[in-house]
């Protein structure tokens, strides 16, 4: 076994949870020693050169102006330079009897919040003035904020509230499959509360949409190269096997044998590899029991994404919401990553199509999702029908994230539970966000925070939340 230079804080995993981690701790003077598993750093928000199509791809992630804690931590890296921002959200129905595709686009006016989207509501053609009533009744409910018990499944909310059919299916389904990744019975109205509190009603700036114009991976190697640049000491192809205890010092154990100590441990990876590593301690307390156990509360949700090269020009949008349909958004990867230069392609368009809540494509084939993809895809942009797909793949991510299923709450740990110098991060953990960047960069912070204080450092790396603004400053005050 070889023994690699002790550290002040060990942290498994480079995903955002362990990235922001090891910011927040190397910015305050701290060694920290970052072990990953991976060639690249980002976790699942990640892209990698796809051998067979010669392209580097990724689940295209995106974020929102209330990721407060995310936008921060990549102005800090200069990733920020690197997010292409968006007012307005265009939703597509598809051409139907006769009928051409039709577009609403969803975005702020000059009036003052919660009512800054309510011009471009009321104008859209995808909901009657039925639906928009109830929409409003609906949201009516979270102008002043979400429940703080996450009991209710949304199915039941949605009922509740008496929302129509095509209110479900063209308003609450779009963002809420979109954002919480799976069924309304498998997501709590607290989440979906928030979602629509924080994005829609807040302030116009929270719902503003950031997309990454780079490839996921490369997008967060500046993040890396601030920890690095602060003395994190970055191993990648780190794969930790065991965890032990000796001498008052932690030790986690690589395949390859290597062996890191330090007198506090971060695990900073998805629930059931923390699961894993916990389990592989020689003594547990009874925190560490409780924890491992509660993790049979936690399920996974997939995603698929679906990437096509088209020989010509499928839509000049950047990207879109689509109604009625399996897909969830269109983006268009050739205008989106236009900034690049190796990504001008010709008069060719890449488009990569998003599948939240894919439970029902994980058991289809590769053939399948393509053809049926493009046969969805054709009545949006009827370009798709008379263009030549030049090459096709998909991405399954079966682990996507967890849902935030009714009653999740209390299962789920706070960062410094486990005691000891252990601690726990993750987007996973209790950080009051659903499975989101945001969510995993929130908890990284947060374990920082209970390093820095175990250590006598009230160190408060948090950001805080985009204030409320317009007429919901009076109901946030109140
Ligand atoms: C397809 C897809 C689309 C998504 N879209 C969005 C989106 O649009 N917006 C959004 O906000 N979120 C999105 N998410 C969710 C988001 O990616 C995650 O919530 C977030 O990245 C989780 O970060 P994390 O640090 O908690 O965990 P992870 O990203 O899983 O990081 C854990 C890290 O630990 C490493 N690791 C695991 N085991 C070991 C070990 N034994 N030793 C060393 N290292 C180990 C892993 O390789 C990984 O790098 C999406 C996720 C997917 C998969």
């Amino acid at each position: 076994m070889s023994t690699a230079a002790q550290s002040d804080v060990l942290i498994v995993g480079a995903g955002l949870s362990g990235l922001a981690a090891a910011v927040a701790l190397s910015g305050v003077g701290a060694q920290v020693a970052l072990l990953e598993r991976k060639p690249y750093v980002g976790g699942r928000a990640y892209s990698y050169p796809h051998p067979a199509l010669a392209e580097v791809i990724d689940s295209q992630h995106v974020l929102l102006g209330c990721c407060t804690n995310l936008i921060d931590l990549c102005k800090l890296s200069g990733a920020d330079r690197h997010i292409r921002w968006y007012d307005r959200i265009t939703f597509l129905e598809p051409e139907q009897a006769g009928r051409a595709t039709r577009r609403s686009d969803i975005g702020p006016s000059w009036l003052p919040a919660p009512g800054h989207s309510s011009l471009s509501f009321l104008g859209a053609s995808m909901l009657s003035l039925a639906d928009k009533s109830r929409i409003a009744l609906g949201l009516l409910e979270f102008m002043r904020g979400y429940p703080q018990s996450d009991d209710e499944p949304f199915s039941a909310w949605l009922k509740r509230t008496k929302q129509t059919a095509r209110a479900i299916r063209h308003f609450w389904e779009p963002v809420i499959v979109g954002a919480l990744n799976d069924s309304f019975e498998r997501c709590s109205t607290r989440y979906a509360g928030q979602v629509f509190h924080e994005s829609f009603l807040k302030s116009a700036e929270g719902g503003r949409l950031g997309i990454p114009t780079q490839p996921m991976s490369e997008f967060y190697e500046s993040v890396a190269r601030l920890a690095e640049q602060q003395g994190t000491a970055l191993h990648l192809r780190t794969s930790i096997d065991r965890l032990e205890q000796a001498d008052g010092l932690w030790q986690a154990i690589a395949s390859d044998g290597s062996l890191f100590r330090a007198p506090q441990l971060l695990l900073a990876l998805p629930f059931e590899q923390t699961a894993r590593l916990l389990q592989t301690l020689p003594e547990k307390n009874d925190a560490v029991t409780r924890v491992v156990s509660n993790m049979e509360q936690f399920s996974h949700a997939p995603i698929t994404t679906i990437h096509l090269w088209f020989d010509r020009e499928i839509t000049p949008l950047d990207h879109a919401a689509f109604l009625d349909t399996r897909i969830q958004w269109v983006f268009n990867k050739t205008r989106i990553r236009r900034d690049e230069p190796e990504a001008e392609k010709g008069p060719g368009q890449y488009l990569e199509l998003v599948i939240s809540g894919s439970f029902a494509e994980l058991q289809q084939t590769r053939e399948q999702i393509v053809s049926s993809a493009l046969e969805e895809l054709g009545r949006f942009f009827p370009a798709a029908r008379e263009a030549q797909v030049l090459k096709a793949g998909i991405l399954k991510e079966a682990r996507a994230t967890f849902s935030v299923t009714p009653g999740l709450d209390r299962f789920r740990p706070s960062v410094d539970v486990a005691g000891n110098g252990l601690y726990l991060a993750g987007d996973w953990t209790r950080t009051g966000w659903p499975s989101t960047m945001e969510g995993a960069v929130r908890s990284g912070r947060l374990a920082a925070d209970a390093i820095a204080k175990a250590k006598g450092n009230a160190a408060g790396f948090l950001t805080p939340d985009l204030p409320a603004s317009g007429l919901m400053r009076i109901s946030a005050s109140r």
